[in-house]
């Protein structure tokens, strides 16, 4: 059993007597607990350097903030490829759900808002938080009868705009790995979510044979980005633990770096 002590205990298992250290970023350290096989940051950077890891800093950011205010869906490189496979992840997230009435879907951490455009195609009242505003201008230059239905916040600063059961559907895709508390945000998702709705994830796999291969290589480790890194079966463990009844766990919209889907049903 190895010395390392952690600093955060593992947030599924509430243990810290079986956490390992898994890998070194400079000062910021990955640890995996042996018991259920969650790979997390024990040391969160400082707000600063995990939003700048988020806004690309400096040219990058100041190109995309120029452009910004003009910009339209339409103009976006690789426009049909991003929507084509929205439609897709969309068509497999409604299927959980209900086909009777108006349906409202929210996409948390919804980048240019492709997923909610795949939600207008089939009459979803859409709404989308987005961390890095200039990301979803064009989508509301766009949609602007839904611009005010997109939050450029953290989720959980705007989970509590929402009355419980508001939504039917909500998506975060690539997301759950950025969340510092994610067990207070799945249980904000889960309060927010209508009963019989449905919440579809995907998120890089800690068990994924790249990860295991690969170890400290694996593309899936940024510690300003990603904190916590689910496998399939401890995810399922977590979700319950947030109030989530059902979880069935899927393949990968795209492997990447190593991904699993899951649907969790209320
Ligand atoms: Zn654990």
């Amino acid at each position: 059993m190895s010395q390392y002590q952690s600093i955060r205990p593992c947030i599924i298992c509430h243990d810290q007597q079986q956490v390992e250290h898994y890998c070194s970023y400079d000062k910021l350290e990955y640890v995996r607990c042996n018991t259920c096989g969650l790979i997390y940051v024990d040391n969160f950077a400082d707000n600063q350097a995990m939003h700048k890891a988020y806004t690309g800093g400096g040219l990058r950011s100041l190109r995309r903030k120029l452009l910004a205010p003009f910009r339209k869906m339409r103009s976006i490189k690789g426009y049909s490829h991003f929507l084509h496979r929205a439609r897709g992840i969309f068509a497999f997230a409604k299927q959980y759900i209900a086909q009777d009435t108006q349906k409202k879907y929210l996409d948390i951490g919804c980048n240019k808002g492709f997923l909610l455009t795949a939600g207008i195609e089939e009459h979803y009242d859409v709404y989308g938080v987005e961390l890095v505003t200039v990301l979803v201008r064009p989508f509301c230059n766009t949609y602007p009868q839904f611009s005010s239905h997109v939050y450029s916040d953290k989720f959980c600063d705007v989970a509590q705009r929402f009355t419980d059961g508001y939504f039917d559907l909500i998506t975060a895709i690539d997301v759950v790995e950025h969340f510092e508390d994610p067990l207070a945000d799945l249980q904000e998702v889960h309060r927010i979510l209508k009963q019989g709705g449905a919440f579809v994830i995907q998120t890089p796999d800690g068990d994924c044979p790249q990860a295991r291969t690969l170890g400290c290589n694996w593309g899936a480790l940024k510690p300003l980005e990603h904190l916590h890194l689910f496998g399939a079966k401890n995810f399922i463990d977590f979700a319950k633990q947030a109030g989530f009844r059902e979880v069935t766990i899927h393949d990968a919209f795209e492997e990447a770096d190593g991904n699993f889907v899951a649907v969790l049903k209320k």
